[in-house]
């Protein structure tokens, strides 16, 4: 078994030396624990933050012991009622080629259903992200102008298309490279979509949203709220998902300066975690499945093979290599 430790607590960046791929025995399920050999791991924005001590909505992740993430796998051994070897299910011992997990954390996923990978993204967390950002926290009405930064990534395209199904006036994306744009444009069906890097996000939003927007899902921070801000129409809502441009920041970045137009727009800002909103999971399967299944919604997965690589993996989803969800393959 190899699994990844962090050793030190990264400052800014991430770099190699935070970090080992450590050669381990395979794992014992103790009563109540099935054995799980990881076939998809999941590398996510948020794992930054677990890399930190400061205090946070997920416990920081120990000096010197495996990381945890999410991950899908088949179960090689069990001591559990209910689950069986051969089943594969969803876990939280990600980082890992073998974990043992407890069964009562464990969620059986069904791979004639859906290709495994879909449950960490599409189908999974990155799936409910968008769905209930977009439809609970943003408040999302047909006839919306919906803006979304990190709009070729995981949580982002889904938003944009989600959006697109469900009678948006008119989707806007910003992205990191002109092939993402593109992306946006051809294949997910947005009507206007820029690179943030070519020109201040504020002059070009304007210019792809000369009426406003309504919604603003937020995966960036930075001078994209600032810009979102500025273009909110009256009784917008803004959806703060993530701020991936501050995440390696080590000192705070400076707020949007606008903030006062959220008084005559009567605008809302809100932030929300997907791990309050297990309870619309039933029926975001049952409305996104479907469009899944028949390419309505589109989705691309960047997959990175090998355990060695799971590092790599992670700091390319930082660094903006990745299209659509960024998933390891073991
Ligand atoms: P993505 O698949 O969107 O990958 C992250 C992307 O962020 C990269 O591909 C990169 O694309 C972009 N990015 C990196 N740095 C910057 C920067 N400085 N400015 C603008 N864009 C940048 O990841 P996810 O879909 O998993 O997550 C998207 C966001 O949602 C993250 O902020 C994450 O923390 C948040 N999140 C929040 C959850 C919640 O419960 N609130 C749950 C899940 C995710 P590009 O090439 O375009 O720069």
């Amino acid at each position: 078994n190899h699994e990844w430790h962090l050793l030190s607590r990264p400052v800014g960046w991430p770099k190699p030396e935070d970090f080992a791929l450590v050669e381990t025995e395979v794992p014992q399920p103790r009563e109540g624990q099935v054995l799980v050999r990881n076939e998809y791991l999941s590398v996510d924005p948020y794992m930054r933050g677990r890399m930190s001590a400061a205090k946070s909505y997920a416990a920081p992740y120990e000096l010197g012991k495996a990381m945890q993430g999410g991950a899908v796998g088949e179960v090689v051994a069990s001591n559990a009622e209910g689950i069986a070897v051969g089943d594969h299910v969803l876990h939280f011992g990600g980082w890992r080629e073998y974990a043992a997990v407890d069964a009562r954390h464990a969620v059986e996923v069904d791979p004639e259903a859906a290709p495994l990978s879909t449950y960490l993204g599409v189908l999974g967390m990155t799936g409910l992200t968008a769905y209930a950002g977009l439809l609970r926290t943003a408040s999302f009405k047909e006839g919306d102008t919906v803006f979304v930064s990190g709009a070729a990534g995981a949580v982002g395209s889904q938003v944009g298309q989600l959006a697109r199904l469900k009678g948006a006036a008119r989707v806007i994306g910003s992205a990191g490279s002109d092939e993402k744009v593109k992306l946006l444009l051809e294949e997910y069906g947005f009507d206007a979509a820029f690179n943030y890097r070519n020109g201040p996000v504020n002059e070009q939003l304007r210019a792809a949203a000369p009426d406003g927007i309504d919604v603003y899902f937020d995966n960036v921070g930075g001078d994209h709220l600032e810009a979102a801000i500025g273009s909110l129409n009256q009784g917008g809502r803004i959806a703060v998902c993530g701020m991936i441009s501050v995440y390696n920041n080590t000192e705070p970045a400076p707020g949007p300066r606008n903030l006062a137009r959220l008084i005559q727009t009567r605008g809302r800002i809100e932030g929300f975690l997907v791990g309050d909103h297990y309870d619309l999971q039933p029926q975001f399967v049952r409305e996104v499945g479907p469009w899944v299944r028949d390419g309505r919604l589109k989705y691309r997965e960047t997959v990175v093979e090998g355990i060695e690589n799971t590092l790599e993996a992670f700091l390319g989803v930082l660094r903006g290599d990745n299209i659509g969800k960024m998933i390891v393959k073991l």
